[in-house]
């Protein structure tokens, strides 16, 4: 019997763990990227992202946030590299708001590696975060940082070991299904596939139209801020915090600046990232400096970088992980809202699963569930 010929589309986040976990099965795999892995005109860039055990959505997420955790160690054993640095975060909130009631369960559930503080404990170990006085946090000791460039070409370079393409400078133009085939337009020419993977982030829309309803494209600001003079990041982890005001903060890793990003309401939607507005105003940052003046006050008023990102996101931020609306041969990975970068390898391993007709685990079947709304 002939090998399947699968074609991954976009070689980010996810489509890299999806070229690297098909690599690994009886088939044939391409992977296609418009630019180049671990570039940083998509979702994944400025050299962090947060890995959390403490769930703060859905506990359904809990058992797929274990599983990419082991899928991360297994990366990093089988090419020696290391793509996460976990010192540790924190999880900032209140106990009776929604969210941290779910980190609390969550804390639970992971046992002893997530400490529960209260407001005085919190206060005194970590007094550079000015939290409000309902406020507490989970010091969650299986969390950290991951390195999102590394991490994505490290896993285009395994697929590669396992006998992968991975196709760079490639912009597919054109998805078609004809019977049981796709063809696929790539730099003009037309290549045929048995199933394909999309997975192009913000770009999902302006390759597919009829994903459109499904989802909302939006910019995302990531902000680098330096301690003020005689201010140091000494005993700063990364941290998320979930009310008031979301956001989450990674200190870069020689230790000169936090990095800040802020929540849902100041991701601006955009049509596509290849028109988006580059430029970053001041009234961009207005959101970002308030929260360090009232939060991290020791830090200077004014960032020292900034940069643009862009997202994909459903309309109830579930990830969308099923078939194309009108073609059966064609997954879409899209609408990761967010939040799709700890557990992009489970995410991978679920896609290689649906091509490879692998059963899911009972786990996996929470997301391949997740309803999308149009509106
Ligand atoms: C600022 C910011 C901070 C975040 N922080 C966190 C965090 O701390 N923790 C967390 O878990 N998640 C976080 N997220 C979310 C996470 O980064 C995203 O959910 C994830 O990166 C999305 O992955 P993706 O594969 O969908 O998109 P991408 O990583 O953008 O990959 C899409 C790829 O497709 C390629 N492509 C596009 N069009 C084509 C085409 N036509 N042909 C070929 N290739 C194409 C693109 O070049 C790109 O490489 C954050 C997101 C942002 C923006």
């Amino acid at each position: 019997m002939t090998r399947q010929r699968i074609a991954v589309v976009g070689l980010g986040t996810v489509g890299a763990q999806t070229l690297w976990q098909l690599s690994k099965q009886d088939c044939d795999v391409t992977g296609f990227e418009l630019f180049h892995p671990g570039h940083s005109r998509g979702a994944a860039g400025g050299e962090s992202r947060l890995f959390r055990l403490v769930e703060m959505e859905d506990l359904a997420y809990q058992p797929l946030i274990f599983r990419s955790d082991q899928l991360w160690r297994e990366l990093e054993a089988e090419t020696g590299q290391t793509l996460r640095d976990l010192s540790g975060a924190l999880t900032f909130g209140i106990p009776n708001e929604p969210e941290m009631e779910v980190g609390l369960q969550s804390a639970a559930l992971i046992g002893d590696r997530a400490e529960v503080l209260t407001h005085e404990e919190t206060t005194e170990r970590f007094p550079m975060y000015k939290i409000k006085p309902n406020e507490i946090a989970i010091v969650d000791h299986g969390a950290g940082t991951i390195f999102p460039e590394k991490t994505i070409r490290t896993a285009v370079a395994a697929a590669r070991e396992h006998g992968a393409i991975a196709r760079t400078e490639a912009r597919i133009t054109g998805i078609e299904q004809h019977g049981d085939q796709v063809q696929i337009t790539v730099n003009g020419e037309t290549e045929v596939f048995d199933q394909v993977v999309v997975a192009v982030g913000a770009w999902t829309a302006t390759l597919l139209p009829e994903m459109a309803p499904y989802l909302a494209t939006r910019r995302l600001l990531s902000t680098w801020f330096l301690p003020r003079t005689g201010a140091s990041l000494e005993g700063m982890k990364p941290y998320i915090r979930a009310n008031p005001n979301y956001s989450y903060g990674l200190p870069t890793a020689d230790g000169l600046a936090m990095k800040l990003g802020l929540g849902f309401p100041t991701h601006l939607p955009i049509e596509s990232p290849d028109t988006a507005r580059l430029s970053i105003t001041e009234e961009d940052l207005e959101p970002v400096r308030s929260l360090v003046a009232e939060f991290l006050p020791h830090l200077e008023p004014y960032p020292m970088r900034m940069q643009a990102y862009y997202e994909a996101y459903t309309h109830n931020r579930h990830e969308y992980i099923a078939p194309h609306p009108t073609m059966d041969k064609v997954l879409v990975l899209a609408g990761f809202s967010g939040k799709g970068f700890k557990n992009s390898p489970v995410t991978g391993e679920i896609a290689a699963r649906h091509i490879m007709r692998i059963p899911q685990s009972a786990d996996a079947q929470f997301l391949l569930k997740c309803a999308h709304p149009t509106a």
